[in-house]
């Protein structure tokens, strides 16, 4: 078991170079030794001590440490990468591209950007486990700032996005959390999050309003706000979306909405790993992620 470096001294003798970093990989990569993907055989000849490279003792075939992971194909160096997510990972509140590159000391705000979008795209496991047992449902509006992209902090007019959350609760604490972009507050748009989100045989609290009348597949139990402020009915979910609009606003100084599904992912990855930051490293760097490559186009998308 491999930890994760606790402050920067100890990441920097951790990782003094692009071997040590290479060497990590290797281990995560094999724990148990070289298996090679083509043949099985479990002996392999290294290649080059940077970009480390096996090649299989026995079919000649040739593995790169950084295959299947975040890393392949860039022309940065792994260290750029170990210590981006290194601190994308332990920062509390993580990093808008802006810091990234001035910490980083990249050479331009473009490459720091894209280093981020592709770290923040290994946020999302495709085959995480939705949600279960009884949630807390609500849907609520966040600011966005107009603007093209890539943009600096500034002034600009904006309006509102709707986003739907989802809070697991586990006794009287929350478990884990989903948020999700969606068109508007009708029963089709709520219905298609519950069902993306919520495990069936759930129980789903809301604030019962009439989109969440017809859920199939989960319990529901509408709670009737009235007079009480909706915050007392659904303590958690409210606290979530609070939280996610501060950490808008302070991090990245209003969110644009071409990009609002990766920050609310961003957001959503960091709660769910709260405390457990060597896993939110381990996948920071797509390990344990069959990823495409991600070209520039993919990643500016605005699908
Ligand atoms: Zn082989």
């Amino acid at each position: 078991m491999v930890e994760l470096p606790r402050s920067l001294p100890e990441f920097e003798a951790r990782f003094p170079d692009e071997a040590a970093c290479a060497r990590w990989l290797l281990e995560k990569r094999w724990p148990d030794g070289f298996r090679c993907p083509a043949c099985g055989h479990d002996k392999a000849w290294e290649l080059g001590r940077e970009r480390l490279t096996l090649q299989c003792a026995a079919c000649e075939r040739q593995v790169s440490v950084t295959a299947g992971t975040a890393l392949h194909g860039s022309h940065l160096p792994l260290r750029t990468w170990f210590l981006a997510a290194w601190l994308v990972a332990t920062h509390k509140n993580g990093m808008s591209a802006r810091q990234l590159w001035l910490q980083l000391g990249l050479g331009s705000y473009k490459s720091a950007w894209l280093l981020l979008r592709k770290l923040r795209r290994a946020m999302v496991d495709p085959e995480r486990e939705p949600l279960a047992g009884l949630v807390e449902v609500d849907e609520t509006s966040l600011p966005f700032r107009a603007g093209g992209e890539p943009a600096g902090p500034g002034r600009s007019h904006g309006g509102k996005l709707l986003v739907a959350g989802a809070v697991e609760i586990r006794g009287k604490r929350p478990g884990r959390i989903r948020l999700a972009v969606i068109g508007d507050c009708s029963a089709v748009a709520l219905g298609a999050f519950v069902a993306a989100a919520i495990a069936a045989g759930s129980t789903v609290v809301s604030d019962g309003w009439p989109g969440y009348k017809r859920l199939k597949d989960v319990k529901h139990e509408p709670t009737v706000v009235g007079e009480t402020p909706a915050h007392l009915v659904l303590p958690w979910v409210h606290r979530v979306f609070a939280n996610a609009k501060r950490w808008a606003l302070g991090v990245y100084h209003g969110l644009r909405p071409a990009h609002l599904q990766a920050y609310l992912d961003e957001f959503v990855f960091r709660f769910n790993r709260r405390r457990t930051p060597h896993a939110a490293f381990d996948r920071l760097l797509g390990l344990g992620l069959t990823l495409e490559p991600a070209t520039y186009q993919m990643l500016i998308g605005r699908s």
